[in-house]
């Protein structure tokens, strides 16, 4: 009886969590935190820029931050969606973010074979659509994954994504607020002073009860992105000074970068095309602009696809054969 009436609780609140996301989204649609981030280029039809990149998610951020630092280049931003809303900065509201206009809804096929257990055996597969990308709408976990999986990539061939420089560039985005893991013996692999802010929560008791009530009392870890990575720990977020520290908030929305000259962000623009020459190199980009009207914008040093794991490969896809 207990189960069936928390079902039934459970399913009374679907209308209710309906409704207050429709209330959240429609609050977001009034932009009063923009502001906050680069304000919309105008663009020319056949303008040229030293470098274009499509998709302003987790990656195009950063590499469009990084290389506006630049004075000397002009640097193109080109995102799909708008800017976050307000309410995704709010970590606890992160679940009415799925399925709204600030996700792309992909729905996966039934093959036969994942997703059997689901009634219509696929998944909603959200990806962000925003300025900050799927970093806008995700969980904030701040997980760096296995130093041996880096250096068997490396070693298969990818050459720079060993551990030793990922973390490198791990260190040179971090700002790490929390004093207990900067002064553990890992604090050699952190940093407190990049844009990308980190905290942990306060000291949970509940969840160490459990660590200690499933006996793992002596495998707590302090900082799971340490040395030793095999254990159990609290979580590190990308969460400060109460807000999502979301890769637009930390690269894009200081006020020494979004007032940069160098630095164009173009919003709600769907690259429809990369522009290959006749030596197969990439020099620009086809982008349907929110009047619907179809441009092309032009590199003269690099065109850099970060449009995600799902976009980016479509779109060489739509781009043909080089
Ligand atoms: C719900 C959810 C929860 C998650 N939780 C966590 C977590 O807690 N911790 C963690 O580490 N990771 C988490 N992830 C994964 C993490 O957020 C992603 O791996 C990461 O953000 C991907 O970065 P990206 O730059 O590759 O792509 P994205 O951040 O998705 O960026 C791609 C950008 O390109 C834009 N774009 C796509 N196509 C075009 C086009 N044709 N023209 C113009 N723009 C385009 C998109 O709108 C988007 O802004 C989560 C992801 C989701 C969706």
């Amino acid at each position: 009886m207990a189960l069936i009436s928390s079902i039934m609780e459970v399913a009374a609140m679907v209308p209710i969590n309906n409704l207050i996301k429709s209330v959240l989204v429609a609050l977001a649609s009034l932009q009063l935190t923009s502001d906050n981030y680069p304000q919309q280029a105008t663009v020319y039809d056949g303008q040229n820029f030293d470098f274009i990149v499509v998709g302003a998610g987790s990656a195009g951020s950063v590499i469009a931050s990084r290389l506006s630092e630049v004075t000397d280049w002009n640097v193109l931003l080109i995102e799909a969606g708008q800017n976050p809303p307000d309410f995704s900065v709010v970590a606890g509201l992160s679940a009415y973010l799925a399925r709204t206009k600030y996700d792309w809804n992909y729905e996966s096929e039934d093959d036969g074979y994942s997703s059997q257990s689901h009634k219509n055996k696929n998944i909603h597969y959200s990806r962000g659509k925003a300025l900050g990308g799927s970093s806008s709408i995700n969980f904030m976990y701040y997980v760096r994954g296995n130093k041996a999986d880096y250096d068997t990539w490396e070693e298969l061939g990818g050459q720079g994504w060993g551990w030793d420089n990922v973390t490198y560039y791990f260190k040179k985005s971090e700002g790490n607020q929390d004093q207990e893991i900067m002064q553990s013996d890992s604090a050699d692999l952190h940093n407190s002073t990049g844009p990308l802010k980190i905290t942990r929560p306060a000291t949970d008791t509940q969840t160490t009860k459990y660590f200690e009530a499933f006996g793992y009392k002596h495998e707590i870890l302090t900082d799971t992105n340490g040395h030793e990575q095999l254990g159990y720990s609290l979580p590190q977020y990308s969460i400060a000074d109460k807000q999502r520290q979301s890769a637009a908030i930390a690269f894009l929305s200081p006020d020494t970068v979004k007032n940069r000259s160098n630095l164009f962000v173009l919003k709600e623009a769907l690259c429809t095309k990369i522009i290959f020459d006749e030596n197969k190199r990439a020099t620009g980009v086809e982008v349907k602009l929110s009047s619907d009207k179809i441009i092309s914008l032009y590199a003269t040093k690099e065109v850099i696809l970060s449009a995600g794991a799902v976009n980016s490969p479509q779109l060489l896809m739509l781009s043909g054969p080089v």
